[in-house]
């Protein structure tokens, strides 16, 4: 203190103490949170953004995201500190507390070179299981009953990619396999990745029909409860809802309205009712992914109106869904954590109208000018595929073996392609990128007289970097290193400038996939009797969530877990502060 204050230290400790025992109450229980809960419910929204909360805060009513924001901690600020923002990552982030280089999983679908070179792996397919219980019509052509129209190739899913456990997995460890943990969504990779490798079930939906189904993975037949429910007329009502009644692409039409976040919900609480979660004694865990916002986020973007009826409608279903869990296990038994994959960024023409550099790069003519430039330098006239199709920013995947054809190692090759980029990239036409009518035209900034935002690339890295780290020592380094994981290939990673995107010129919608801040940027929030309601404004990260919950809950961290304890929004539980227990 200043020599000049008018108290003196003994004030100021009298004073202190004062205001201590304002702040905590004179005889806390002996343990605030002593007692596990019966049940741990983990919702991941996927691609939400953090600021939506925010942004809706006065529209929301009951006890849907008000019970997170009103009665639970919630954090503002929560963004993931990688790179690759997108959905396998993410839902594998949230479970283990880890990032890629911890948890293996880097991409939705990539190329393992120990696998195809002619096909992309999903995160989660896994030839050695199949799908169970399919209705006639989506049996796939390698399963036997398939109808004789049937030409899809579906495989079995399971965990096989994620190298790290989960918060579901070190409950079932520390409970000798008591506690019960089980993952919903309508992606396999949502359902599987968040649940961990010891999970009793991973439930989604098969894209045709709508119908939930898992992989032998975990079990051959679905429940009882479950073939109830696929039967029960729910899908037809889902239909209906979402105007597509008969439908046969349930995922497409269904999967993106509000009406499938009810469908998810309804099977979360069949799911709960009948494997007895949260009655039997022990903390059981289900993660409830719920994708329609995803699904319709892409094709619309973040600022759409039908992204705020998504989101209004989700409030009130969680509403429904939360005072279920209420009245049926009671909610001072249950811990919630509320989050999400990855953000997304604004539709690119319409940022592009506010002045923003925003533009949707064609990717198809990056590779057309890459390869031809490949071809010069090493072919000699010959036409040769020098990167493995589909490219799936921020990866651009090497062919090795054409270019170990031309003589060149890996340094080499990756070098070149990562120097080749920029210009292939900048050399597109800096056309005005389409637009969605979203901006009412009275918001819109005189931008005409400026030129078209142009397409460009903030920086390249080659895998041998990431892989051996020489990346700059700032935060930024630091996304770059957590977003590694190894495929066995040769591979540069493009970052493009913040808000551009791969999209072709009829290309409307939105992605997310980038270290930009928009797409790492998702809601963390918990409710429960461990917590500390209010608003908490600290920048903190989604590996936060199963670090928090596992120190809760008197079980080890998952095994590459990195993420801190927020001991900020959790009550004292030191009996000797209560001062009667000394
Ligand atoms: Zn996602």
């Amino acid at each position: 203190m200043p020599s000049h204050s008018r108290f003196s230290s003994a004030q100021i400790c009298a004073y202190a103490v004062f205001l201590l025992a304002l702040i905590l109450p004179a005889a806390l229980p002996a343990q605030v949170y002593a007692g596990r809960p019966k049940l741990i419910v983990v919702v991941i929204i996927d691609q939400f953004r953090g600021d939506y909360l925010s942004r809706d805060r006065s529209e929301f009513k009951g006890r849907g995201f008000r019970l997170f924001m009103d009665q639970g901690a919630w954090f503002t600020d929560c963004y993931y500190d990688y790179a690759n923002t997108k959905t396998a990552p993410g839902h594998a982030t949230i479970g283990t507390g880890a990032y890629s280089d911890g948890h293996g999983i880097d991409s939705n679908e990539f190329w393992d070179a120990s696998r195809s070179f002619d096909v992309k792996v999903s995160s989660v397919e896994d030839e050695r299981y199949q799908l169970v219980d399919l209705p006639h019509d989506s049996i796939p052509a390698n399963l036997p009953g398939a109808p004789s129209y049937a030409a899809k190739f579906v495989l079995g899913a399971s965990p096989l990619n994620l190298r790290a456990t989960t918060l579901g997995d070190e409950l079932r460890l520390a409970t000798q396999g008591r506690s019960r943990v089980y993952g919903v969504s309508l992606k396999d990779r949502a359902a599987i990745l968040p649940t961990g490798q010891s999970a009793n079930g991973a439930f989604w939906i098969d894209t045709l029909s709508g119908q939930f189904t898992t992989s032998t993975y975990y079990m051959e037949h679905l429940p009882e409860w479950a073939h109830a429910f696929n039967a029960s007329g729910r899908i037809a009502q889902a239909a209906r809802e979402a105007n597509a009644e008969g439908t046969t692409q349930f995922f497409d039409l269904v999967g993106r309205t509000p009406a499938a976040n009810r469908y998810e919900l309804d099977f979360a609480k069949a799911l709960i009712t009948g494997e007895h979660l949260g009655q039997r004694g022990v903390t059981d865990l289900v993660v409830i992914s719920l994708s329609p916002n995803d699904i319709q986020g892409h094709q619309f973007g973040p600022d759409s109106d039908s992204e705020e009826q998504m989101i209004l409608s989700l409030d009130r279903d969680l509403d429904g869904f939360n005072s279920w869990l209420d009245q049926t296990i009671g909610l001072n038994n249950v811990w919630m954590a509320l989050t999400a994959d990855h953000g997304v960024a604004p539709v690119p023409g319409e940022a592009a109208k506010l002045g923003i550099h925003a533009v949707a790069v064609d990717m198809d003519k990056v590779y057309d000018t890459l390869n031809k430039e490949l071809n010069k330098l090493h072919s000699h006239g010959q036409h040769v595929d020098y990167l493995l199709p589909e490219p799936d920013l921020p990866y651009i995947v090497l062919d090795k073996r054409a270019f170990k054809k031309a003589g060149m190692d890996e340094k080499t090759a990756e070098d070149e392609v990562a120097g080749l980029l920029p210009a292939a990239v900048a050399g597109q036409d800096p056309a005005p990128p389409p637009f969605l009518t979203t901006i009412p035209p009275t918001a819109v900034q005189p931008v005409q007289h400026r030129l078209a935002p142009a397409p460009h690339v903030e920086h390249v890295y080659t895998r041998l970097q990431l892989a051996s780290g020489q990346l700059p020592p700032s935060e930024w380094g630091r996304e770059l290193a957590h977003s590694y994981t190894e495929h066995g290939n040769w591979s540069v990673m493009m970052v493009l400038d913040a808000y551009q995107m791969a999209g072709t010129g009829q290309f409307a919608g939105t992605n997310h996939f980038s270290p930009w801040s928009y797409d790492r940027h998702v809601p963390l929030a918990f409710y429960g009797a461990p917590f500390v309601p209010g608003e908490y404004h600290e920048r903190v990260a989604p590996v936060d969530l199963a670090a928090t919950l596992a120190s809760l809950a008197g079980v080890n961290q998952p095994s590459a877990a990195v993420g801190r304890v927020l001991t900020e929004a959790l009550k004292a539980i030191k009996p000797a502060l209560s001062g009667n227990e000394q």
